[in-house]
C-alpha cells in the first residue's frame, strides 16, 4: 500500500489558502516528502500527518517555494523525538544549501545524510521506495522524481520442487532473502514467479515538458505534475520562465499512458483552475486539478 497526499499546490509563494506544493507519501510505517518550501510543516500539521515518520526528503531544485522550509521542518522534526538519521536527495550543491540552511537549525537529535545527484538519472532504494529521479528542464537544476514500490511474483510450490529447494528455505526465499547451505545458493526467483505489478507515482515540477518526463513517467499510477498556467494564452510566459501550461501536463499524461494526472503548482494569479478542465480532459480525461490535502491510497491490484 501506498498513501499519497499532496500538501499543497501553490507555486512561488504560500497564499492563504494554498500551501506551497510538496508532496508526502507513506508506505510500511516510512514517510517520504517531496520538496519543502515555506509553511510546509504548517500543511504537514493541517492533514494530521506525523513528523517523526519522514525518513527521507527529495528536493527538486533550489528555488526558495521548493526548500526555505527546511529550517523549520528539521526543529520539528527533533522536537518530535526523531533519533534516526534524515536522508535528504536533492541536486549538486544540495550539501552547502541545507549547511547554510542548518546554521538556523543547529543541535539536532538526528543525522542529516545529503546525498547530491550528478547523473541525469539517479536510482535509490530506501525503506522500501525505489526512487528514480530525472533530470528536467527548468531556469536552475532540477530533478522530477518518480516512486515506485515493487511487488515480487507469486510464490510457486511447483517451482521450489522443481528447483530441490530444502522446505525451511521455502519461506525465507518468498520473502526475498538469498540463502546458502552446503555451497549452494538459493536465490527468491527460484521460488518465485514473475514479478507482478506494483505501485508508481511520478512528481514533476518546475519544467518544460521534456521526453525525459514522459519516459520516466511511464504507466505511473498516478502522475502530478506543475501546471502552472491555465490560459492557453501564456504559453510564451510558460517558455520563458521553464514552466508549463496545463495542457502540456495532459499531453505528457497522454504520452505517459498514466492512469491519472493531478495538476499542481499553480500560478498566485490562477483563481478558479477548474474552469479549464474540461479543456485539459480533452487530452487526457483522468485529468485533476490538485488542492491541499488531496489524497489516494494506491494498493496493489489483485494479481
Ligand atoms: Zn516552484
Ligand atoms: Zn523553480
Amino acid at each position: 500500500m501506498l498513501d499519497v497526499c499532496l500538501l499543497g499546490t501553490a507555486g512561488m509563494m504560500p497564499l492563504p489558502y494554498r500551501w506551497l506544493t510538496s508532496l508526502m507519501l507513506r508506505h510500511n510505517g516510512s514517510s517520504l516528502l517531496i520538496d519543502c518550501g515555506e509553511g510546509t510543516q504548517i500543511a504537514i500539521k493541517e492533514q494530521g500527518l506525523s513528523f517523526k515518520p519522514i525518513d527521507i526528503l527529495c528536493i527538486t531544485h533550489f528555488h526558495a517555494d521548493h526548500i526555505s522550509g527546511l529550517p523549520g521542518l528539521l526543529l520539528t522534526m527533533g522536537n518530535a523525538d526523531r533519533t534516526e538519521p534524515l536522508t535528504i536527495i536533492g541536486p549538486k550543491g544540495l550539501e552547502k544549501v541545507v549547511g547554510a540552511l542548518r546554521v538556523i537549525a543547529p543541535g539536532l537529535p538526528f543525522q542529516v545524510k545529503c546525498i547530491e545527484m550528478t547523473e541525469p538519472d539517479e536510482h535509490f532504494e530506501i525503506n522500501g521506495y525505489n526512487i528514480h529521479a530525472f533530470k528536467v528542464k527548468h531556469n536552475v537544476t532540477c530533478y522530477g522524481y518518480s516512486v515506485e514500490i515493487k511487488r515480487a511474483g507469486k510464490f510457486s510450490v511447483e517451482q521450489a520442487k522443481s528447483n530441490d529447494i530444502p522446505l525451511k528455505f521455502w519461506n525465507p526465499l518468498q520473502r526475498g532473502q538469498t540463502v546458502e547451505e552446503d555451497g549452494k545458493i538459493y536465490t527468491p526467483d527460484m521460488v518465485l514467479g514473475p514479478e507482478r505489478k506494483g505501485l508508481k507515482v511520478t512528481y514533476c515540477t518546475d519544467s518544460r515538458p521534456t521526453d525525459s518526463i514522459v519516459s520516466a513517467a511511464e504507466k505511473s499510477d498516478l502522475f502530478i505534475c506543475e501546471g502552472m498556467y491555465a490560459e492557453k494564452e501564456k504559453i510564451a510566459k510558460a517558455k520563458q520562465y521553464k514552466h508549463m501550461t496545463f495542457y502540456e501536463a495532459a499531453e505528457m499524461a497522454k504520452d505517459a499512458q498514466v492512469e491519472e494526472m493531478w495538476l499542481t503548482h499553480f500560478s498566485p494569479s490562477l483563481v478558479r483552475g477548474e474552469d479549464y478542465l474540461p479543456a485539459v480532459r480533452k487530452i487526457f480525461p483522468n485529468s485533476h486539478l490538485g488542492k491541499e490535502g488531496k489524497s489516494k491510497e494506491l494498493v496493489f491490484q489483485e494479481n
